[in-house]
């Protein structure tokens, strides 16, 4: 017998019929005499319309009040599964994030989860129970309502799972697991059966949305055995995310490539060379909450260099204008601002191990006459910022440069 966290995210819940098709599922798996707790997303697109209507009353609606609104989506999911446990004849409670004290921080809308009161979940387990947990929510020290970020069901998921010391944390999404790339870029992308923390990590920081980041970074560090599965399919195992030490498989070298569009490009052109420019220069776009990602800071020549950094495409006006008073300030000659560049990265442990992926990968774009703009690496990971046109191509042949179609 095991105790397991399963986790149904807005579509496998996403109208009465799925509700009862999760029903269904779960039923099945206590029969199997496993103890289970469902933790619940709100229904699909029910999110977005509340934080709608907050914006239709407010300009600027007030943190606290927000989260007091949007964490009704999960509220209903929870009480409507438990209903339809109930009608198949099955004991089931539900719990708010508050009821069960899911105790987070106080930052509303992105709150952290500090503790988890996992005794009264265990009690009900124990009576034949079904515990349906609502997602995205708990409760601050001063019992105000929080929740914590989009997506944040799969961190209650996983830290229940944490606190509960459950065997398993299965996320049911609408995908059947985790792919070596975005099939619908490349039709031949491969399911992985297994993918290292680490590398999930990179993959969902870089656009990968199977999973909230911050549910990977805590499973990684309870050691919580997550395994993500599609809600829609009866067979199959899914991709189970491990803590690396555990394979003693052969690692492919490269594992996934992970994309996104949207990214902007800025350079500051004729910086003074001198201590403290790059903290003027991204000082103030901090300062504007402006997320910086890649940044390249050239060799300088006559006392002057250029600057060049990337953000969120959305963000592009506003910087300009940022670094309009920056330019001014600090003496630099020009600004410099690309709107349509996309961000490509390979990913995989291996590459610990096995050098020359860099200039595999810059060869393969070579051949296709894609120009490389900005690179930066980690241990694990090569990225790379081309022009947008060249994204679908650029993916597709590195796809296949790195053998990802076969197994
Ligand atoms: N319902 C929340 C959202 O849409 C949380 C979640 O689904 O994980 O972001
Ligand atoms: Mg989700």
């Amino acid at each position: 017998m095991a105790l397991i966290v399963q986790k149904y995210g807005g579509t496998s819940v996403g109208n009465p019929e799925r509700i009862k098709n999760v029903a269904r599922k779960v039923a099945k798996f206590q029969a199997q005499g496993h103890k289970v707790v469902v933790v619940v997303s709100a229904m699909s697109g029910e999110t977005n319309r509340l934080i709608a209507l907050t914006k239709e009353v407010a300009t600027h609606p007030d943190a606290r009040e927000l989260d007091v609104v949007v964490s009704t989506g999960e509220q209903v999911t929870i009480g409507l599964l438990c209903m339809a446990l109930h009608d198949i004849g099955v004991k089931a409670k539900s719990y708010t994030g508050g009821q069960v004290r899911i105790l987070t921080d106080s930052a509303h809308t992105k709150a952290r989860i500090l503790n988890i009161d996992e005794a009264p979940i265990k009690k009900d387990l124990d009576e034949g129970n079904i515990v349906v947990v609502a997602g995205f929510q708990g409760v601050d020290e001063h019992g105000n309502i929080t929740t914590l970020g989009r997506g944040g069901s799969d961190t209650t998921g996983v830290a229940l799972a944490a606190a509960l010391k459950a065997d398993e944390c299965q996320i049911y999404t609408d995908v059947d697991g985790v792919y070596t790339t975005d099939p619908r870029v490349v039709p031949e992308a491969r399911k992985l059966d297994t993918i290292t923390f680490e590398e999930m990590l990179e993959l969902a920081s870089l656009g990968s949305k199977v999973l909230q980041i911050r549910s990977v970074e805590f499973a990684g560090k309870y050691k919580v055995k997550l395994r993500v599965l599609s809600s829609f399919q009866e067979e199959g195992e899914g991709t189970l995310i491990t803590v690396e030490e555990d394979q003693n498989m052969e690692q492919p070298v490269i594992s996934g490539i992970a994309f996104t569009r949207d990214e902007a490009k800025l350079t500051v052109l004729g910086v003074p060379d001198k201590p403290g420019i790059a903290y003027q220069i991204l000082g103030p776009v901090a300062d504007a909450n402006i997320d910086v990602d890649m940044i390249i800071q050239n060799i300088g020549h006559d006392g002057t260099t250029d600057f060049s950094f990337t953000i969120p495409r959305g963000e592009l006006d506003k910087t300009v204008k940022v670094l309009e008073t920056v330019r001014a300030h600090i003496g630099a000659r020009a600004i410099e601002a690309d709107k349509t560049m996309a961000k490509v990265s390979v990913v995989g442990v291996g590459m610990r191990s096995h050098p020359g992926v860099a200039s595999k990968m810059f060869r393969t774009l070579a051949e296709e006459g894609i120009n490389i703009q900005m690179i930066s690496t980690s241990e694990i990971k090569i990225s790379v910022v081309i022009e947008e046109k060249y994204l679908e191509l650029a993916v597709r042949v590195l796809h296949k440069a790195f053998g990802l179609e076969s197994a």
